[in-house]
This record gives C-alpha cells, sequence and structure tokens, in this order.
C-alpha cells in the first residue's frame, strides 16, 4: 500500500471526550468515527486491524474444526417468541418492525438462528458433532454505550454454536473451544486470563470468560497468587464468583428480599444490607430498581457506571406486577434517559413497588432467565436455585483462594471471550430434534462460544501502548514495515530506491507500506508511531550515498544503519 493513495487521517489533539487511552488513540489514529452513540465507522486504517483480528479468529476456529456459515443481523420476533426472550431478553433488544408490521429484532445473538438453522439440517446422530460459527454484527442496545468500540452498541461477534449427542461429547468441545481461545489470544499478542464464570444451572466449570488484562477494564477478576505474587494454582474467577465461592458467605437473601420489596425510601446501604450484601470493593453501591421491560432489577455501581444487573424477578410472574416506567425511574433515580445512574452509596432510593410483600414472597432471588445477566454471567441458562444473590460477600485481596492454595489477588479485566454449556434449553423450546442410534428423536445438547473481534482491538491498545501512540503486537499491526521517504518529490534517486526496497518487502511476503506522502519527516515520524507500524525503514539522500537504511523497532530506543541484506535479514 502506498500512502500517497490511501486514507490516511490522524489528529493531533486528544479527543475531549474519550474517557481511556484506546478510545483516545482509535480516535487520533483515525481509525474509527462516529456515527452515533455506540455507532462506528471504522476507516481503511481501522478496518485492517479488524480484519487482522478477524483472520486470526477464523484461521484458529478453522483448525479446530468448526464451520464457518453466515446469519444474518435481523431476526424474526416468532423464533424469540419460541424461546420466550421476545419479552425476557430486556431493553438490550433492538426491536423493529417491516413494513407489513411483522415484528423484528437486530440480533443481539443467534442462539434462536442457529438453532433453527439446526431443526432443519441436522437430522440424524451422525450428523453430531458439529460447531458453526458465523462473524457478523451484533447490535445490544446497551444501557452506556461508552469507550468507543469497547462498549458499542453495534459490534462484530464471532459467535460459536455446537450440538452434541451427549454431555461427553459437549464437554470435549466445550475444552476445545477452550483451548481454542487460549491460541487466539496467544496468537494476537495479548496478555490474557481465562476466568470461571458463575455457571448456573450447568455448575462445574462449564462457563469461562477470557479477560484481557487492563486497568481500565470494567470487570474484576480474582486469582490465586502465593506469597510472591506468582499464581499459586489454576484458580481465576470473576469476583463475583469468588465472592460467591469464598467461605463465610452469608445465606437468606430470599427473606430479606420480601423486606427490600416494599415501597418504602433505602438508602443503597440499606439495601445491600438487607439483602445480606458486603459490597465488594470494586462495586461501589447498589441500587434496587424497577424497569418497564425487566421488572426488579438489582443493580451493582462502579463509580458511576452501572457494572452489573441482577435480575430479582422471577419473569413468568410479572404480568401480575405494576412496572415502573421508565419515566419514574428516571424521577426516582434522577439519571440521564437510558442509564440508571449515577447512584452515591447513601443517596436515597426508591423502591418501586405497589403490591404486598406477600405478592413478591415468589420473585425468585438470582433468576437466571435467558436474556439477563446474573452477577457478570450471560444470558443463556438458568439458576433454578434461589441462593446465589445471598451469597456474595465482600472479597478483598489477601482472603484466601477458595481452592486453598494461595490468597486472592485482584485485577480488572476486559471480557474479551466467553465459552459456554448450554445444554438443552434452546433444542428443547425449538423442538430441534436428531435422531439417535436406536432412532429415538432426541434433542441435542448446545454450548455457545462468544468473541468480542471488535473489542478485541481496543483492548489491544489498551495494554499496547506509550506516549506516541499505538504499539501494535505483530498479528494486529495494520501493516509489519512502513517504509518511510524522505523528500520523495525532490530527490528521484530516493524516491526509486524506496519504491525498489518497497516491492522487494512486498515480494517477500512482508506486509509493507510505503509513506511517499512527502510530509516532513517529523510529521511522518509521529503517524507512523502514533498508528503503531512495528518496523520503519528510513530512505533517504544520506543513507543512500552511504548503502544503507535507517531502521528502528517500534518501542525500541536507538535507530540502526544497516545495508540491504542485514535489514531484510531483521525484517524476515
Ligand atoms: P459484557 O459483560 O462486557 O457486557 P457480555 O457478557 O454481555 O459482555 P457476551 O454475551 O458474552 O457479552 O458476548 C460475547 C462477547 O461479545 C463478549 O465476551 C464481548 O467480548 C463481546 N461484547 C459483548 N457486548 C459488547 C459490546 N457492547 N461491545 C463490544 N463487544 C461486546
Ligand atoms: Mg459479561
Ligand atoms: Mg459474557
Ligand atoms: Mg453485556
Amino acid at each position: 500500500m502506498r500512502l500517497s493513495q490511501f486514507h490516511l487521517r490522524t489528529v493531533k489533539e486528544t479527543p475531549a471526550d474519550a474517557e481511556i487511552v484506546s478510545h483516545q488513540l482509535m480516535l487520533k489514529a483515525g481509525m474509527l468515527r462516529k456515527l452515533a452513540a455506540g455507532l462506528y465507522t471504522w476507516s481503511p486504517l481501522g478496518l485492517r486491524v479488524l480484519r487482522k483480528v478477524e483472520a486470526v479468529v477464523r484461521e484458529e476456529m478453522d483448525r479446530a474444526g468448526a464451520i464457518e456459515l453466515l446469519m444474518p443481523t435481523i431476526q424474526p420476533q416468532e423464533l424469540w417468541e419460541e424461546t420466550g426472550r421476545w419479552q425476557k431478553f430486556g431493553g438490550q433488544l433492538l426491536k423493529i418492525r417491516d413494513r407489513k408490521e411483522a415484528g423484528y429484532c437486530y440480533g443481539p445473538t443467534a442462539e434462536e438462528v442457529i438453532t433453527d438453522f439446526a431443526r432443519h439440517e441436522l437430522a440424524s446422530y451422525k450428523q453430531l458433532p458439529v460447531n458453526f460459527y458465523n462473524i457478523q454484527s451484533k447490535f445490544r442496545d446497551e444501557i452506556r454505550p461508552r469507550f468507543g468500540v469497547m462498549r458499542a452498541r453495534e459490534f462484530l461477534m464471532k459467535d460459536a454454536y455446537s450440538f452434541h449427542l451427549d454431555e461427553a461429547s459437549l464437554a470435549a468441545e466445550y475444552r476445545n473451544m477452550y483451548a481454542t481461545y487460549g491460541r487466539i489470544f496467544t496468537r494476537l499478542g495479548l496478555k490474557f486470563r481465562a476466568v470461571a464464570a458463575d455457571t448456573g444451572a450447568i455448575g462445574g466449570s462449564a462457563s469461562h470468560e477470557f479477560h484481557v488484562l487492563a486497568d481500565s477494564g470494567e470487570d474484576a477478576i480474582a486469582y490465586a497468587v502465593d506469597a510472591q505474587g506468582a499464581d499459586a494454582s489454576d484458580y481465576a474467577a470473576n469476583v463475583e464468583l469468588a465472592e460467591a465461592l469464598a467461605p463465610g458467605a452469608r445465606p437468606g437473601a430470599t427473606e430479606a428480599m420480601r423486606k427490600v420489596a416494599t415501597p418504602v425510601q433505602k438508602t443503597c446501604e440499606d439495601v445491600a444490607a438487607l439483602l445480606g450484601i458486603a459490597l465488594a470493593r470494586t462495586v461501589k453501591s447498589v441500587a434496587l430498581m424497577g424497569d418497564a421491560d425487566t421488572g426488579f432489577v438489582l443493580a451493582l455501581v462502579r463509580g458511576d457506571h452501572m457494572v452489573n444487573e441482577i435480575k430479582l424477578a422471577k419473569l413468568p410472574g410479572l404480568g401480575e406486577y405494576r412496572l415502573a416506567t421508565e419515566a419514574e425511574i428516571l424521577e426516582h433515580l434522577g439519571s440521564e434517559p437510558g442509564f440508571l445512574g449515577p447512584l452515591a452509596p447513601r443517596r436515597p432510593i426508591t423502591v418501586i413497588a405497589d403490591r404486598s410483600v406477600a405478592a413478591l414472597a415468589d420473585f425468585v432471588v438470582g433468576a437466571n432467565e435467558p436474556g439477563f445477566h446474573l452477577a457478570g454471567v450471560n444470558w443463556g441458562r438458568d439458576l433454578p436455585e434461589p441462593a446465589l444473590v445471598a451469597d456474595i460477600r465482600n472479597v478483598v485481596e489477601g482472603d484466601p483462594s477458595p481452592d486453598g492454595k494461595g490468597r486472592l489477588a485482584l485485577a480488572r479485566g476486559i471480557e474479551v471471550g466467553h465459552v459456554f454449556a448450554l445444554g438443552d434449553k434452546y433444542s428443547r423450546a425449538m423442538d430441534c430434534t436428531v435422531l439417535d442410534a436406536d432412532g429415538r428423536a432426541v434433542h441435542p445438547l448446545m454450548g455457545c462460544y462468544g468473541i468480542g473481534v471488535s473489542r478485541i482491538v481496543a483492548a489491544a491498545i489498551e495494554q499496547n501502548h506509550d506516549a506516541a501512540g499505538i504499539l501494535w503486537p505483530a498479528a494486529m499491526a495494520p501493516w509489519q514495515v512502513a517504509v518511510c521517504v524522505i523528500n520523495p518529490k525532490a530527490d528521484a534517486a530516493v524516491a526509486a530506491a524506496a519504491e525498489a526496497l518497497y516491492r522487494e518487502l512486498q515480494a517477500a511476503g512482508i506486509d509493507t507500506v510505503l509513506d511517499d506522502r512527502g510530509l516532513r519527516p517529523g510529521a511522518m515520524f509521529a503517524d507512523i508511531e502514533l498508528i503503531g507500524i512495528p518496523h520503519r525503514v528510513v530512505v533517504s539522500a544520506r543513507g543512500l550515498d552511504a548503502g544503507t537504511f535507517e531502521y528502528r523497532a517500534r518501542g525500541a530506543g536507538d535507530a540502526e544503519n544497516l545495508d540491504r541484506a542485514g535489514l531484510l535479514a531483521r525484517l524476515s
């Protein structure tokens, strides 16, 4: 690529509305342009990086035996009615109507679509196990889109769905995907941790999140370390789960819930106390609130940001209760439209309920219907027992690790992947069956496996940047090498030498960009550093006279003068 024929548009000023460094650098480097809240155009430069990530994900999924297909972004309401998620998914589901008034949503995920595909395409156990994936845009109407593509509304996800005859096969594919995710994030050059996530009814190790470690992460993770701070065991969990597993967890939330759910003013601390929750250090306050879509929700708030919601209401019963309108919630919580914060710990909040305490008795604390988070858990499965919220207690750095092998250390993480054993939840709801070896129709067991392809781009920058800009891991860099030409318009020999080197590197399979824009050296180098190209080669008249090129690795100290052979050896 010749930069003179590309669209590169960098800016010097740090954009005022970008809070975290990845968002700032993506805007400064001209990778993104905001269209509306949570909606971004990827510029040609941004797209190059996104495609690199996509390619690694695709290669490793293919290598793992998964099969790519492509599902539409628009999904019909009827499918979502079959699983009950049309009502239950909540405010993140963007519902739309066509000219015939038929209902659709913009897919936030694709369990329904893939299960519909499977019930038509899979007939026999001989076709199992199978794992289908696609890399496709998703839309979630996030309460508070922020941090650019880190938490966008439209974003690119790789989502895979596997189908199995029995538990052993599902478990094997789960391990396969777990290992594949490790390979993907390693190849992408990211420092990451796989952590146990809340598994709901499935139990054991059937849900893991993959977190890129970064201080700007919205999640808190806990892991076991020894006295020297080295890993003491494999134990690593998201903090909510660590809290639930920690010794001394408090029972009795259901009882407490009944007391809370009366129409009285409480402070966040009161609500927390009644629920038996000592607030984790990472969670500064809680609020109980009503929401027209979801009924009652316990919101965990960090700073001014709602980090998680815990569903409190058992959904099938919800019709009997009056739900708060958004206007009421805003009036009580005094917040911007679409976001139910900020909330200070001592700020009075109103528990919105107009029914008797008795009527609330069948609310299930921690109900995890598909479509809702339970303490960091993804949609997609159930939690039958009502105790989990009660079991949350305060995890503090230095607490004994639940496996007894060390002390807990805490870190911030960005969730970039999530693997999940779903069981027969969707195949049963949508009556997807295959014939087993005895000719009986059975509901296949399913797993689902997501990766936030676009989020990874931002997460990588959080981990890899300096004062001058981005330091891409090799696998994600828009180009590996920038050949910078000093004064190409005035010096034909320099321009020709640079062109020859550029062609030679391209021919050697090294993804190279030729900076032939004719900028002054300072401005040119600043751009190349900002956009994070790992290797820079300068072609100048002085170098040409000496028979050398000036080489510098991004992030390394000094430049070196290398002859052609030395340079090629360095770059290949
Ligand atoms: P989060 O906890 O950050 O809201 P999630 O648990 O809701 O994510 P999943 O349903 O597990 O997300 O989706 C799979 C992956 O999609 C996530 O691990 C994450 O990397 C990515 N993802 C989810 N929501 C967004 C978003 N709003 N913007 C960008 N990527 C996202
Ligand atoms: Mg999550
Ligand atoms: Mg998740
Ligand atoms: Mg989410």
